[in-house]
């Protein structure tokens, strides 16, 4: 089954695949993805906006990203309440969750 984030979502959306809940079991123990984050070569500030803000810097920045699916995973475990995650506001974020665990 494939389903899709939020439609609020901007930009190319990232599918929920089973490859994408295979990697929700990575845990947050398994920080790996973050030696390849791309995030981290730019301004952090771009994704934690004030409220109001604008997102899509970051979420642009996300969507060229190779490890966007361990890090919406990481911030779905850890339910992350702020910043841009994964090219997810905290809002889409829930969103996605709720849609996760009416799947399980
Ligand atoms: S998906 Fe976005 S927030 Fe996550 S590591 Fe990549 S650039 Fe950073």
């Amino acid at each position: 089954m494939t389903i899709l984030p939020p439609a609020a979502s901007t930009g190319r959306q990232l599918a929920v695949t089973a490859a994408f809940l295979e990697a929700l079991n990575v845990g947050s123990s398994d920080a790996s993805w973050r030696v390849d984050a791309l995030c981290a070569q730019t301004d952090p500030e771009a994704f934690y906006p004030e409220k109001g803000g604008t997102t899509s810097q970051a979420k642009s920045i996300c969507r060229c990203c190779t490890v966007r699916a361990g890090c919406l995973a990481e911030a779905l475990e850890r339910d992350e309440r702020f910043g841009i995650w994964g090219g997810m506001s905290e809002r889409e974020r829930r969103r996605t969750a709720t849609t996760l665990r009416a799947m399980r």
